[in-house]
């Protein structure tokens, strides 16, 4: 087996396509190489022996350490170097890189290869001895967290003091023999901290490094992003080893990271940070403000600190060619990392960036106008999910703003919610139910939980490129990051701004697009769904054959999913209308009643209400089709609960509390998912069939009158189980239909159909369809009577199943399609071996799951139903599922 790959001068044995074996950084820097772009020399080891590792009690596969040998020879071919000869000295870093990007998740060690004597040769062949020392004393605070597992703490305590001590502000201010005895110190703590003193032969330094690439692969860290990230263990990753190229080198050496495009807003120019005389991960970790690349974003940042193309012309110039080049070659937005050596510009990473929902859309459009991918393309580059960030509230540009603080604009969004300090505050109260903001001076990967859990983010430091802002816009969270002016004391619990002081438990929000920090909760507005938005959608809705409903009953839904693109109504849950008010009352009184004659009387106060809200349902979706399902949960769902809403409701009603508490036992159900509800409702009470029956029709020839075309609405009975339950429904609704076209002289179509939530029902599906006209599948159902397991209890194990590796996801959120798609499927080709035209659909929380939508695209079905919100990520999933 080949564990090892070479890239360097030109050449490279791996190439981008090569991700799985090398990971993206190592395939990616080889495929540079290739490219002839300057990439310092080095060489990959697999993520194939990264997984023999671990398959073999943490050992490495035999033969490679002599091809690592021949590989740092190769290196040093190039670079006229020898690893661990100080004569021809030859410095590395290695990097961790898993073939999806995990930002911040694997440790990198630069300067490996330093000790007492090489640190003397680096700064013998430099001529620099500050740079020299600086170099060291960061190799080995790198060395000693990654490897060595020392608290990083340790070494920033020292150095604090001693910069203190000098009356320093920056690290760059420290001189060579200060940096000596800043290493003197660091070396003593080691040494009392794990009884033996730092390691100073280069290989050994070499296999920790490796061997803590490989272990950081089951650290804690990674192993919660994979989790979130659904990245299986089994990927492994690969562990670069390249020859160092330094940018803290004195005044003429900078690093830096940019992006092709704004991976914020998308808008194409070159946007990036450097910082001079500076290494690795200093941009990163915002332990100084970075300055702008390019002339333009300086200006529109209004920094007096100069930007790249003014103070290093040339190396600018190459990069931006360089950028240019890689952008067209991988067609798509780049995020690079370089490092300039004393003028000189070398690349170090090139990757796919990552971007906001709005950015990928800006990117994605005009990438297709440039003529760089086609339009099928952008529709495909975008995440469905994603546009979930678009369609979330900004703040109303009308008003008051009371600011306290500003930062940058590090993710998009608004949020509003209490101050909390510590990522473990935030997720005890987001389980709490509260919505907080997480207020950090930065952040780290520990505190990816936190985030999750919080509204949005505001840290003190750092740049547009720090792991808050990064890590924010993945998530899409409002994020407002280096929001100097704010002081936080952790000890305190506080935040100061201006004078004024925030506890623990304050609300503030956050506005991602400006960077502002505002005191208090301010109004916000929807988004608006123009622009590109509405291009990708145009795109989308072109290349779809599934059309997009929606699930909704109130007509405040109704609107919001019309104007985010749905194609009628899939489930209006018709029990959601008889809560409030008055309605509630009515509801009880025919629940209470004992004869069929005093139901007809209660019912009849039900009737104008319920049609009331049918006319409006059909004028929102006038010319669309709606789906009404009769009522569908047990009785007693709305009854009162506890003695003192029994008591309450007896006193309003003027019922003794001890008929209400009698029917409320005679009601009850020891499993009320499998009780008496659905269709076995209408058979025991066909007058509550009749009456919704009744309301439909007569709206439909209201609302037919008022927009002008006629209502076609479409009646479905839940919980069909057997053909006789749907005709003897079918049979009530049917001459009420009758009733409603005499009384009224007006002709209307409807079509009667059931939903398919029962196994036998999908397995009787081509008799049930002599009479239904149209199926839409309840997956919900459909997956609790499949599985056997309730939906509301399910939390508690499924969890525990994801965790053991028994299932991957939750089949209520995604569709299992082995079985419960299984089902689906029967049921759809029995249904159109009856009747081939019977209209097919889907409604339940899958409709808008992007797997589950691809799923119903595959088995031909005609639509999908989902929650409002959710419109526009059907729409793009059903596209991208037809392309
Ligand atoms: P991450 O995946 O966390 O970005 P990287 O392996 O890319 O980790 O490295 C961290 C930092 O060190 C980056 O800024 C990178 O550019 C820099 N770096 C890595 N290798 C070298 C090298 N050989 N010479 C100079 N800088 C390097
Ligand atoms: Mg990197
Ligand atoms: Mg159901």
């Amino acid at each position: 087996t080949k564990w090892v790959y070479t890239f360097g001068d030109g050449a490279a044995e791996g190439r981008a396509g090569d991700r799985n074996l090398l990971g993206g950084k190592g395939a990616n820097l080889a495929e540079m190489c290739s490219l002839g772009l300057p990439v310092p020399p080095g060489f990959t080891i697999t993520t194939a022996a990264c997984n023999w590792y671990y398959a073999n009690g943490q050992t490495y596969p035999d033969g490679l350490e002599n091809d690592v040998k021949s590989a740092l020879d190769h290196i040093g071919a190039i670079t006229g170097g020898r690893f661990g000869d100080p004569s021809r000295l030859l410095l590395v870093s290695v990097r961790s890189g898993a073939r999806a990007s995990m930002p911040g998740m694997m440790d990198t060690v630069l300067n490996l290869g330093l000790n007492d004597v090489t640190v003397k040769a680096l700064a013998d062949a430099s001529g620099d001895a500050r740079f020299a020392y600086d170099s060291y004393r960061r190799f080995i605070q790198m060395y000693s967290n990654v490897v060595l597992d020392l608290d990083h703490d340790v070494f920033e305590e020292i150095l604090e003091e001693e910069k203190a001590r000098q009356g320093y502000e920056l690290d760059t201010e420290f001189t060579a023999s200060q940096w000596q005895g800043v290493i003197a110190l660091y070396k003593q703590k080691i040494e009392e901290e794990l009884g033996k003193p730092f390691p100073q032969d280069p290989q050994e330094q070499l296999w920790g490094a490796i061997g803590a690439v490989f272990s950081s692969w089951m650290n804690h860290r990674a192993i919660t992003y994979r989790r979130l990230h659904d990245i299986p263990e089994s990927w492994g990753t690969a562990v670069n080893v390249q020859a160092m190229v330094f940018g803290n080198m004195g005044e003429t050496s900078a690093t830096g990271v940019a992006f092709t495009r704004n991976p914020s807003t998308g808008e194409k120019l070159l946007y990036g940070e450097f910082l001079v005389n500076a290494q690795g991960e200093d941009v990163v970790a915002g332990i100084r403000t970075p300055q702008n690349i390019t002339e333009a974003a300086r200006i529109a940042a209004g920094s007096d600190k100069p930007s790249l193309q003014k103070l290093m012309p040339e190396a600018f110039q190459s990069f931006v060619e360089i950028s240019n080049q890689l952008e067209k070659h991988y067609r798509d937005m780049q995020d690079l990392e370089f490092t300039i050596e004393r003028g000189k510009l070398w690349m170090l990473q090139t990757r796919s960036g990552k971007r906001t929902a709005k950015a990928a859309l800006k990117i994605a459009v005009e990438m297709a106008a440039e003529g760089l991918i086609t339009r099928n393309e952008a529709v495909k580059r975008i995440d469905p999910t994603s546009l979930d960030q678009l369609l979330h509230p900004t703040i109303d540009p009308k008003a008051e703003r009371n600011v306290v603080a500003m930062g940058l604009p590090a993710s998009p969004g608004a949020a509003t919610g209490e101050i909390v300090f510590s990522s473990d505050e935030a997720e005890e109260m987001r389980s709490a139910g509260r919505k907080v903001i997480l207020v950090r001076v930065e952040t780290s990967p520990e505190d990816i939980h936190g985030m999750h859990a919080s509204e949005g983010i505001l840290t003190t430091r750092g740049g547009m490129t720090s792991h808050a802002a990064v890590v924010a816009r993945g998530m899409g969270k409002p994020c407002v990051s280096g929001a100097g002016q704010l002081r936080v004391d952790y000890r305190a619990g506080t935040m100061t701004a201006m004078g004024q002081t925030f506890k623990k438990g304050d609300i503030i929000t956050i506005d991602g697009a400006n960077g502002q920090v505002l005191k208090g909760a301010v109004p916000m507005l929807q988004p608006e769904l123009s622009g590109d938005f509405a291009a990708i959608m145009e795109w989308a809705d072109g290349s779809r054959r599934l059309k997009v409903r929606t699930n909704a009953e109130t007509p405040t839904d109704a609107r919001m999913a019309r104007s985010f693109g749905a194609e009628g109504i899939g489930l209006c849950r018709t029990e959601h209308m008889f809560f409030d008010g008055a309605r509630i009352v009515a509801m009880r009184e025919m629940i209470l009643a004992d004869t069929e004659k005093d139901r007809r009387a209660a019912l009849d106060k039900l009737l104008p209400m319920q049609r009331s809200d049918f006319v409006e349902l059909f004028e929102i979706m006038a010319g669309l089709p709606v789906t009404i399902r009769l009522l569908d949960p047990p009785l007693h769902e709305f009854l009162p609960k506890t003695d003192e809403e029994v008591a309450e409701v007896a006193a309003a009603m003027n019922v003794p509390e001890e008929k209400l508490r009698h029917r409320t036992e005679a009601l009850h159900e020891f499993n009320p998912m499998l009780g008496h509800r659905g269709c076995r409702l209408a058979v025991s009470y066909p007058e509550i069939a009749e009456m919704q029956a009744r309301a439909i029709f007569e709206a439909a020839v209201e609302a037919g009158k008022k927009t002008g075309s006629p209502v076609v609405p479409e009646i479905m009975v839940p919980l069909v189980g057997l053909k006789k339950e749907l005709d003897f429904v079918k049979a009530r609704i049917d001459a009420v239909a009758k009733q409603v076209m005499t009384e009224s002289g007006v002709t209307i179509d409807y079509l009667t159909g059931t939903m398919i939530e029962l196994p036998r029902a999908a397995i009787r599906a081509h008799v049930i369809a002599e009479s239904a006209e149209f199926f839409s599948f309840g997956t919900n159902d459909l997956t609790q009577t499949t599985f056997g397991i309730s939906r509301d209890d399910a939390a508690s194990f499924l969890e525990t199943y994801r965790q053991k590796g028994i299932i991957e996801q939750d089949p209520f959120v995604s569709l299992d399609i082995d079985g419960v798609g299984e089902l689906v499927r029967i049921g759809a080709e029995k249904g159109r071996a009856t009747r081939p035209d019977i209209k097919l659909g889907i409604c339940g929380e899958h409709g808008g799951d992007p797997a589950s939508i691809a799923f119903c695209e595959s088995i031909g079905l005609d639509y999908v139903s989902c929650s409002p919100f959710r419109v526009p990520i059907a729409r793009l999933a059903a596209a991208q599922a037809a392309i």
